[in-house]
């Protein structure tokens, strides 16, 4: 088994139900098996900032899918809750999006996934729920809490359990 680490996003619609529906997507036959999750987190938009703020969060799974059936599991959550990338903007608003952000310490530079995530680093909107289920996780030679030092979280609000 290895240890995954996917950010969640979405700014359309019930973003935390799609959240939830989506964790139940990922993990329906048990080949991805939840292994942590941190709060959800209200975010300002990022690349495009003339839309709604998004919901943002992390979670953690043990999975023996290999990367690239990993990230076809996401993508395929993704269809099943409305995304239609074929309707979108890069970076413009959509009910869920999921990122496969560092699967064990694979690097990989195909050209439909990149391992570890290559905006990973400058994103505080991954970088807090992130350090909050991993901050000790070092991820391309770089501790999770200390990139998460480096960048702005000024803005990012931790929502309360509903
Ligand atoms: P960003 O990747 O900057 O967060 P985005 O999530 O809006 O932008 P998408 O339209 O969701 O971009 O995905 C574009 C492509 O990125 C996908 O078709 C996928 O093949 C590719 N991709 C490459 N590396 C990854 C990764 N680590 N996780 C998810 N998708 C990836
Ligand atoms: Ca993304
Ligand atoms: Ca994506």
């Amino acid at each position: 088994m290895a240890e995954a680490f996917i950010a969640l996003g979405g700014n359309v619609g019930d973003v935390r139900a799609n959240f939830e529906r989506a964790m139940a997507l990922l993990r329906e036959d048990g080949a991805v098996l939840l292994v942590g999750r941190s709060s959800d987190y209200r975010t300002p938009p990022w690349g495009i900032t003339d839309q709604p703020a998004f919901i943002n969060a992390v979670i953690a799974v043990s999975t023996s899918l290999a990367p690239h059936a990993l990230l076809a599991r996401m993508q395929a959550a993704e269809r099943a809750l409305g995304r239609d990338r074929a309707q979108e903007r890069q970076w413009g608003p959509r009910p869920i999006d999921l990122d496969l952000l560092a699967y064990d310490d694979v690097a990989l530079h195909d050209p439909d996934l990149t391992l570890p995530h290559p905006h990973l680093f400058e994103r505080a909107f991954v970088l807090v729920p992130l350090a909050e289920i991993a901050a000790d996780r070092v991820i391309a030679g770089t501790r999770v809490g200390d990139a998460l030092a480096r960048v702005d979280a000024g803005d990012i609000e931790k929502l309360p359990l509903r």
